[in-house]
């Protein structure tokens, strides 16, 4: 090797050098730093014990930065007070969302605690926002959009071969009328396999035939609404004229017989903010909102009953 070439390759190495601790320098301002400059850092022993499991014996111990905790005792404030715009009203908080939120951004940290603010953080960084951990109205915006785009988007009429009608024994209303039965053929499918699941978990505590099928006087997870034809959707916008556009629309996914309603808990289909934050609290909700992905469904979040297949997402 001639004294030139060991020359050349010390600069390239030094060069090299240079650019990886560059761009070190530079993932650290990006991810561990508020715009404020604030660190938001996670303790050694936080990481340790985040990255064993979801422990909650570890986690209740885990050593959170300053930052963190700051970001969780603003979280606890918004959750209930950020104002924000949905369907031409006026919103007070996020927390009826708190259960699509933890499975979003993946983690069983309730909405105050800094943990929580740590998976918030994560999450922002990789979706291009300020790591803050604080969950304001661009992030909740954030979260909208995923959730929203991953719902069916169309309002079509599903072709009448496709409606399959379901036994009134599947309904809410058991004295519903049989023309208001039907729904899409594999949206029904996939609907009876998503209960049987649920069925076959204890934690829901359901009412169950010695078969293992729902109980006849099990309500939770019923189904309300299912396949609505223009008329029947006309009619309902009518009895509620005053409903904003988050409640009724005009033009329905339950068009598509893809979307159903299902009996989550409370007064069933009541955009009230007590009733929906009622229903967002029961083990059936949270089991669908952790669960119905695995079987197609995919909800739409200001309704916690309304339920879209979408098979391939
Ligand atoms: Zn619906």
């Amino acid at each position: 090797m001639t004294r030139k070439n060991i020359f050349y390759q010390t600069v390239v190495g030094v060069v090299l050098g240079g650019v990886v601790l560059y761009f070190a320098i530079v993932e650290l301002n990006v991810y561990g730093q508020k715009p404020s400059g604030e660190k938001i850092s996670v303790h050694q022993s936080e990481s340790q014990s985040l990255t064993t499991s979801d422990n909650t014996e570890n986690n209740s111990t885990a050593v959170y930065s300053a930052a963190f905790v700051r970001a969780a005792a603003e979280n606890t404030r918004l959750k209930d007070s950020l104002r924000w715009d949905f369907g031409g009203k006026l919103q007070s908080g996020w927390s009826i969302y708190s259960a699509l939120i933890n499975q979003t951004v993946k983690t069983a940290g309730s909405v105050g605690s800094p943990e929580f603010a740590r998976a918030i953080s994560v999450w922002q960084a990789r979706s291009q926002l300020s790591p803050t951990g604080v969950i304001d109205r661009e992030t909740l915006e954030a979260f909208i959009k995923i959730w929203q785009s991953q719902r069916l988007n169309r309002s079509t009429f599903t072709s009448p071969d496709k409606l399959y009608s379901a036994p009134i024994s599947d309904f809410y209303d058991l004295t519903r009328n049989a023309e208001l039965l039907k729904c899409e053929r594999r949206t029904y499918a996939a609907y009876r396999q998503m209960l049987q699941a649920a069925a076959k978990d204890p934690s829901l505590s359901l009412k169950l035939t010695k078969t293992g099928e729902l109980a006849s006087e099990e309500k939770f997870l019923r189904i309300i609404s299912a396949f609505r034809s223009r008329e029947y959707q006309d009619q309902l916008r009518k009895k509620e004229p005053n409903a904003g556009r988050a409640q009724l629309a005009k033009h329905s996914p339950h068009f598509t017989g893809h979307a159903i309603d299902i009996y989550v808990g409370g007064d069933p289909v009541s955009t009230k903010d007590a009733n929906r934050t009622l229903q967002v609290q029961t083990p059936v909700y949270k089991w669908l909102v952790k669960n119905a992905h695995r079987f197609g469904f995919y909800p739409y979040f200001y309704e916690p009953w309304h339920w879209e297949f979408v098979p391939g997402k």
